[in-house]
């Protein structure tokens, strides 16, 4: 999911509507706007499908007044499968003793599914299936006086991913978890500040980007001022790495690094580690395309966009049914024949995960006349599931959990298939050592089954680790 808030600029929901499309990638469910005046009050809009659809429209954003405002965008993550129901679109809010609060979070939350039943015991109602409402119930349980001690109370509890922007009548507030799983950043627009998950939101807005909310940190922006605090127990932070391959937009700057460059170096790496024989180097666009550009510069091999992709189409991996996403793959993406025909092919690709998407491409690229077919993937294969807020699937729909590489190469019917090694990875990303095994800079428990946050209703409902 994507959350952007702003703080002391006119018509705030403007800005947040402009920020969530800029965040639109992680997540095209639905999306939510909460903003807050004086004369107002708090008011909410909240719509499937796209922002630019809704959250345009004079009718929709004429009921969202006030100078503060914070919104979310949504994509079912495996914490709540299925179809999204308009009570499960954030932000979520609540009424409290001490006053009003809205809370859009990006991530999982690891033991919600227990906290609910604790909570819904000592009589809670809930209004949704969503993870983070436990978030409210919480709130509404601390003791304490202000609602930014209440986040905190709310947010000591909770265990797993959490990237946090709340909104109060008078403050925007931002955490993230000790380990700094999901992304989140601080921007300054005009007199006002903003919070968002990705820079490339700021842009949009022409905010000023001002650094990262580190992992472990809670930040206050009220008056203009912005107060920060450290509420958890301190750790070593494990920044998802599959931002970096995938799920970030590759504009946005992360750890001081531009996600463009880090993927470029990982096609870089991958043309060490697996080189081939070949007269093409394409990229299975979007997402592999900074990749396929590294691939290329290494191996000397000519880069060219063998496959071309609708623009009208959003990400496949997101379409949460199985029969749309196969659908997808066609409607999504289709061969340059013209370039194709007679040439031995590597095609670069940022995952594989249940493989559809490989398979299908393979054919498609096979009936175009290609000679040759050769896979080269930008992250490690991806065997274990994601319970930090990232859509993978169960261990038994992983194509790599139940195959070794050479079973996937045939299974997908390619000439040769080969990952980046999770070194490679790392290294790509900036750590010039590699993995720590000791101590891994990043989470990674997709490719090595490592997880950093026991998760712990998965193991109650049986999860073997
Ligand atoms: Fe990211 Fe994978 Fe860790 Fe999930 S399991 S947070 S996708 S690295
Ligand atoms: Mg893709």
């Amino acid at each position: 999911c994507g959350v952007f808030g702003v703080i002391g600029v006119a018509d705030a929901a403007n800005f947040v509507a402009l920020g969530l499309h800029a965040l639109q990638h992680r997540g095209q469910e639905a999306g939510g706007i909460v903003s807050y005046h004086p004369d107002h009050g708090f008011n909410s809009a909240r719509r499937f499908g796209y922002v630019r659809d809704n959250f345009t429209r004079a009718d929709v954003m004429e009921t969202l007044p006030g100078a503060i405002a914070v919104g979310h965008v949504r994509y079912s993550t495996a914490g709540s499968k299925g179809a999204t129901a308009i009570r499960d679109v954030q932000p979520f809010f609540g009424e409290f003793a001490v006053g009003g609060c809205a809370i859009a979070h990006n991530g999982n939350l690891t033991n919600a599914a227990a906290l609910r039943r604790q909570l819904i015991e000592r009589g809670a109602i809930f209004q949704s299936s969503s993870d983070s409402e436990c978030i409210i119930h919480l709130m509404a349980r601390s003791m304490q006086k202000t609602l930014a001690e209440r986040i905190k109370d709310a947010l000591r509890a909770v265990e797993g991913a959490f990237s946090v922007i709340a909104m109060t009548r008078t403050k925007l507030i931002g955490v993230r978890d000790a380990l700094g799983v999901r992304p989140l950043v601080l921007g300054r627009i005009g007199d006002g500040w903003a919070l968002s998950s990705e820079t490339c939101a700021l842009d949009i807005i022409g905010a000023e980007f001002v650094r990262e909310i580190e992992p472990g940190e809670m930040v206050v922006i009220e008056g203009g001022e912005v107060r920060s605090s450290r509420p958890f127990a301190p750790a070593a932070s494990r920044f998802c790495i599959f931002e970096q391959v995938y799920f970030s937009r590759p504009d946005s700057i992360i750890g001081g690094r531009s996600v463009y460059e880090t993927r470029r170096q990982i096609g870089v790496e991958l043309a060490r580690e697996a080189p081939v024989e070949a007269d093409l180097v394409c990229p299975v666009p979007d997402s592999g395309t900074p990749a396929a550009i590294g691939y290329a510069h290494e191996s000397g091999i000519p880069f060219g966009m063998g496959i071309i992709r609708n623009q009208y189409m959003g990400r496949t991996f997101i379409e949460p049914t199985e029969q749309i996403r196969n659908m997808g793959v066609r409607l999504k993406l289709n061969v340059n024949r013209a370039l194709i025909r007679g040439k031995r092919v590597v095609l670069v690709d940022d995952s594989v995960v249940r493989g559809t998407t490989s398979r299908k491409i393979k054919d498609m690229i096979l009936d175009a006349g290609a000679a040759e077919v050769h896979f080269r993937i930008a992250s490690p294969p991806t065997a274990w599931p994601c319970f930090y807020g990232v859509d993978t699937p169960e261990r038994s729909k992983l194509l790599a959990a139940t195959m070794s590489e050479d079973e996937m190469r045939d299974w997908i019917g390619v000439d040769s298939l080969k990952f980046i090694s999770l070194d490679g990875l790392y290294r790509a990303a900036g750590e010039a050592a590699g993995r720590d095994p000791k101590a891994p800079r990043f989470c990674d428990a997709c490719f090595s089954g490592q997880y950093p946050v026991a998760p712990s209703d998965k193991i109650a409902e049986g999860f073997q680790m």
